[in-house]
């Protein structure tokens, strides 16, 4: 479904993505871990064109990623993505919120979008807070309007930058079995996460970054019992 080959990214003179090869199959979920600027959202903002590549490839069905226009706005719809900021439009409903994408980009007409955003928030267990306010709900219940919002776009792939580091530990898991439930129904995901019981459960590939490259991509049975190289062995020491 996508497909990195030879991917390059520059912040400067900081190499930030180096010689990336990933392919993320249909179904599949990969979990990408790694230290503190080892290029980990970088890399999620490259697949959906938030930032620019130097040189390599990358496609989605085969296709290379739009540059601008109309075909990158369906591209950022293919290609839902959540962030640690839940990034809602504070002055917008959170039924707004979830039903304004699919209007503006997919074209549905308001009444189909917002019936669909209802069943939506009723999958993410929102149902009864589709009239309120972003800062009137918690991080947790925000971060699942966030979800709510990627999925009304219908997309093809979901791409998660650190979605509960945000959040207070508590409301962790709320936002987790959304994701979990995701994933069991055949979602196609990538996730950055510390939530190493999530990587274990849920993901099918563990790729472990660091400095720019990727230097582990194996089962997550396999990374966790044993890791190949020192400084993955070094990283879960430090994290589990
Ligand atoms: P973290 O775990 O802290 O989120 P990360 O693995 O997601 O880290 P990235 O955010 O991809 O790391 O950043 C990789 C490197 O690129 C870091 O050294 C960061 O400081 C640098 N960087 C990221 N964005 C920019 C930017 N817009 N301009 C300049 N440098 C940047
Ligand atoms: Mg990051």
């Amino acid at each position: 479904l996508i497909e990195l080959r030879d991917v390059n990214k520059h912040f400067g003179q900081l190499h930030v993505l180096r010689d990336i090869n990933l392919v993320v199959g249909r179904g599949e979920v990969v979990v990408v871990i790694g230290p503190s600027g080892s290029g980990k959202s970088t890399l999620c903002r490259a697949m959906n064109r938030l930032e620019t590549i130097e040189s390599g490839r990358i496609t989605i069905d085969g296709q290379p990623l739009p540059e601008e226009g109309k075909a990158l706005a369906k591209l950022r719809a293919d290609v839902g993505m959540v962030f640690q900021s839940f990034n809602l439009f504070a002055h917008k409903t959170v039924l707004a919120n979830v039903s304004l994408g699919p209007v503006k980009v997919r074209g549905l007409k308001k009444e189909d979008a917002e019936r669909r955003s209802r069943e939506l928030l009723d999958r993410v267990g929102l149902a009864d807070q589709a009239s309120k306010f972003p800062a009137q709900l918690s991080g947790g219940q925000q971060q699942r309007v966030a979800i709510a919002r990627a999925l009304a776009m219908d997309p093809k792939v979901m791409l998660f930058d650190e979605p509960t580091s945000a959040l207070d530990p508590e409301m962790i898991n709320e936002v987790l079995e959304v994701m979990q439930q995701l994933a069991a129904e055949g979602m196609t995901m990538v996730v950055v996460t510390h939530e190493m019981g999530f990587a274990r459960s849920a993901a099918n590939r563990v790729v472990f970054m660091a400095d720019g490259r990727i230097i582990e991509d194996r089962s997550p049975d396999d990374f966790f019992t044993d890791p190949e190289t020192d400084r993955a062995k070094d990283f879960l020491s430090k994290i589990l």
